[in-house]
This record gives structure tokens, C-alpha cells and sequence, in this order.
């Protein structure tokens, strides 16, 4: 068979432990078969960021900004742990904060559907994409402890020389706690354009969410910008599309979302994703099923697995015993980034390489064959458990009679 041929490198990020192992096998078994597979590779394992004083991560994203897309595998984020473990000079950034903030992007996190495993809700039977708003809020917040008798106020020294000041609270009878925190235009805009570009991508419909009416200033702002940039720059082509941007209120949005059938993307602020992502992968029934992918405002597409590096399973691996893993969430960080890749290059062949890549996956599953992970809890009548090297086989095996 002749390998499919790439015009521009990917930026693959190697990582970490039973991650990086399942790495090697899928471009052993799955695509260097098939693709002839031209990348630009960064070492983000633990061990090389260490002896790069991480600056390996630097040259990553910045290599992610030169070619628009990467793909990367689930990375350790030291610890006082790790730092012992591999004897580290120091506790590492996490390499996924170090990107974000280089790309100024946005995580969309989307689940992987398969018969046999069903939600939750079992109404949900499209994914709903989560994108979280990384900067601000709570998160970057300032806090203080007031006394009974403290009165308590919020100011801004204006440019101009002014002073605006607001009483927050007289803590007249009590002792108690205030807290100060922020957004910035400029961040909300980027995440707004994140959404509306990402919807335009995945012909999905964006809902996002605040609570502008107790809010007045703060919420509304983000209701505002969204509202401004969608009219002035996305509009148009949201309709031609066939697409909607649709706001609500955060408790109406959560009612709303229990009762749709997924689909959409929900654009969260910064608390709201936290919490609400975490609770939508749970429903979704697997963490080893989820998808990530960082988008920048200005185009840049970096791919993941949502899950860790799965350290567990490991050390069974290291101790020579079977490791049933389930690696289907890195596989399809792969095939998005390839297909994202053969989108921009216009390769059509390289584009129906990622479709078949996905959908060899889901069939080997469909069919029975399943990690462990799935196994437990999927509903299908005849399956089989096999292990993490046999998973990739069985899927192989599909995806050369697709491309046959
Ligand atoms: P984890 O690697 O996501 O694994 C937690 C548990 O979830 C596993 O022990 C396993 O459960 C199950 N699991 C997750 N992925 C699975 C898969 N693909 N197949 C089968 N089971 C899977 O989280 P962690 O153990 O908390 O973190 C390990 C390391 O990953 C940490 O050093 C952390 O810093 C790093 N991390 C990296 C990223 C990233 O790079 N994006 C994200 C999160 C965490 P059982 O053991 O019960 O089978
Ligand atoms: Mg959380």
C-alpha cells in the first residue's frame, strides 16, 4: 500500500509514563503504516524538560505558533513527589499552563461516543464540548479576613487621577471575609473568538452562560463582548453555516443542558468549566473516552488526551505484568491533528486517513473488542477485554481494510 503523504510537519509533544508508552504503539501499529509521517518532535517528558530548565516547552509552543498545529501526549506536572521520583532540579511549571499561556488559547473538551457505554443522562446521545475560560475570575484573586468592625471598600485609582471607590460591607456585627477579583476585555474577546471560530470548525451551536442580572457590571461585560463580537464578526457566517450563538442565564443554561440531547458547544467562564467540565466528563462515563484540544484566537490547534499519563497503570508495566490501558483518547488527538493538518494543507487523503483512523476505533470497540476501563462498563452482550498492544492491533487490522 502507499503511504499517504503529508505536506507540513505536526509538532508532537512526547510525555510521560504509561502515556508515552501507548505513544510509541499507536505510531507503530496505527499510523506510520499508512502516513508517511513527517513531524517535528519535542521531548515534554519529564525527564528532558528537566534537563532543558524546561525550556523545551517554550520551544514546543512556539513551534505550535510556526505550524499552526501539534499533537501531544499526556505529560507529568511535577509535584514535591515527582520532583523526588526523578530526582528533578526543581518543581516544573505544568507544560499545559506553560502552553496556554504562550498560545492564549482556549480548551475545548469533548467526549468520545461509543455504543454500549451510555451516559449518565441518557438523553445525551451527542457530545457536549466544554470550552473553559482560563484566565481570571476567582482564580486570580485577591482575599482578606475582616474583622468585626472592619469596613470594607473596593477602589480603583483611575488613570486620570480619580478615585472610584464602592463600599463593599460594614462588618458591624461580625467578623468576616471579602474578596477581590478580575477580568480583562482583551481575555474575554480572545475566548469569545476561540468559541465562534471553534463553532465554525465543528458546525456546532454555541451557548454561553452568566448571571448578568445579579452581575451588573461584571457578568454583563462578558455578555456584552460575546454579543459584540458575534453581530460585528461572526453573524454572517454563523448563518450561512447554519448555526446559532445563543445566550441564557447559567441556572437556565444548566437546566437546559440536562434536558438536551448534546451537540453544542457550552462556552463556560472560568468557575462554571471548571466545575461543570468535570461533571459532564463523569456523566459521560469515561475520562479515557474524553477529547482536548487547545485553540488559539489567532488559529493555532494543539490536541490531547484529556487524561493524565495513567501512572497507575505504569508501574504494572514496568513490573513486566499485562496492562490493559485504554488509548483511544490519544489516538484520536492524533487523527484531529492530522486531519486539522490535511484540512489546512488541503490533503483530502490525509483528512480520510483521520475519518477512517476514528472510525476503525469506534467500530473495534462497537464490535466487542475493548480496554478494560470499557469493559466493566460497557452494556454489549459479546465482549472481549483485551490488552492495551491487542486494543491497537484489532483497530489496525480494521483500518487497512477501510483504506484498502
Ligand atoms: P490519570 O493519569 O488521568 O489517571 C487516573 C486514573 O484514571 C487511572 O489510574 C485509571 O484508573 C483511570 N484512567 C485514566 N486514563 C485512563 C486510560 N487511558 N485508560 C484506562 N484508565 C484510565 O490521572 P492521575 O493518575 O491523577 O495523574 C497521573 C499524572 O498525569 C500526574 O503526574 C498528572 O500530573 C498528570 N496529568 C497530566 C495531564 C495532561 O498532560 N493533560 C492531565 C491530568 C493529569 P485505574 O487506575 O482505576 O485503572
Ligand atoms: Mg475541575
Amino acid at each position: 500500500m502507499e503511504r499517504i503523504q503529508m505536506a507540513t510537519p505536526l509538532v508532537e509533544m512526547d510525555g510521560d509514563e504509561m502515556t508515552r508508552i501507548l505513544w510509541k504503539m499507536i505510531k507503530q501499529e496505527l499510523i506510520i503504516p499508512f502516513v508517511d509521517l513527517k513531524t517535528e518532535y519535542y521531548d515534554l517528558g519529564v525527564e528532558h524538560r528537566d534537563a532543558t530548565d524546561d525550556l523545551v516547552t517554550v520551544d514546543a509552543a512556539e513551534a505550535t505558533k510556526k505550524y499552526g498545529v501539534a499533537v501531544k501526549c499526556a505529560t507529568i506536572t511535577p509535584n514535591a513527589a515527582r520532583k523526588e521520583e526523578y530526582n528533578l532540579k526543581q518543581i516544573w511549571k505544568s507544560p499545559n499552563g506553560t502552553i496556554r499561556a504562550i498560545l492564549d488559547g482556549t480548551v475545548f473538551r469533548a467526549p468520545i461516543l461509543v455504543k454500549g457505554i451510555v451516559p449518565y443522562i441518557p438523553t445525551w446521545t451527542k457530545p457536549i464540548t466544554i470550552a473553559r475560560h482560563a484566565y481570571g475570575d476567582v482564580y486570580k484573586n485577591v482575599e482578606i479576613s475582616a474583622k468585626k468592625g472592619a469596613k470594607c471598600y473596593l477602589t480603583c485609582e483611575n488613570p486620570d487621577g480619580t478615585t472610584s471607590r464602592e463600599l463593599i460591607y460594614n462588618f458591624s456585627d461580625s467578623d468576616g471575609i471579602i474578596q477581590g477579583m478580575h477580568n480583562k476585555d482583551t481575555s474575554i474577546a480572545s475566548f469569545a473568538r476561540c468559541c465562534f471560530n471553534f463553532a465554525l470548525d465543528t458546525k456546532q451551536d454555541v451557548w454561553f452562560a452568566a448571571k448578568d442580572t445579579i452581575s451588573k457590571k461584571y457578568d454583563q461585560r462578558f455578555q456584552c463582548i460575546f454579543n459584540e463580537i458575534f453581530e460585528k464578526e461572526y453573524k454572517a457566517s454563523f448563518e450561512k453555516a447554519g448555526i446559532s450563538y445563543f445566550y441564557t442565564l447559567i441556572d437556565d443554561a444548566v437546566a437546559r443542558v440536562i434536558r438536551s440531547e448534546g451537540g453544542y458547544i457550552w462556552a463556560c467562564k472560568n468557575y462554571d468549566g471548571d466545575v461543570m467540565s468535570d461533571m459532564v466528563a463523569t456523566a459521560y462515563g469515561s475520562l479515557a473516552m474524553m477529547t482536548s484540544v487547545l485553540v488559539s484566537p489567532d488559529g493555532n490547534y494543539e490536541y490531547e488526551a484529556a487524561h493524565g499519563t495513567v501512572q497507575r497503570h505504569y508501574y504494572k508495566y514496568l513490573k513486566g505484568e499485562e496492562t490493559s490501558t485504554n488509548s483511544v483518547a490519544t489516538i484520536f488527538a492524533w487523527s484531529g491533528a492530522l486531519r486539522k493538518r490535511g484540512e489546512l494543507d488541503k490533503l483530502p487523503a490525509l483528512v480520510h486517513y483521520a475519518d477512517m483512523l476514528e472510525k476503525a476505533t469506534i467500530d473495534t470497540i462497537e464490535g466487542g473488542i475493548m480496554t478494560g476501563d470499557l469493559y466493566t462498563m460497557s452494556t454489549l452482550e459479546n465482549k472481549q477485554k483485551v490488552n492495551s498492544e491487542d486494543f491497537l492491533k484489532a483497530i489496525a487490522k480494521k483500518l487497512a481494510a477501510y483504506l484498502a
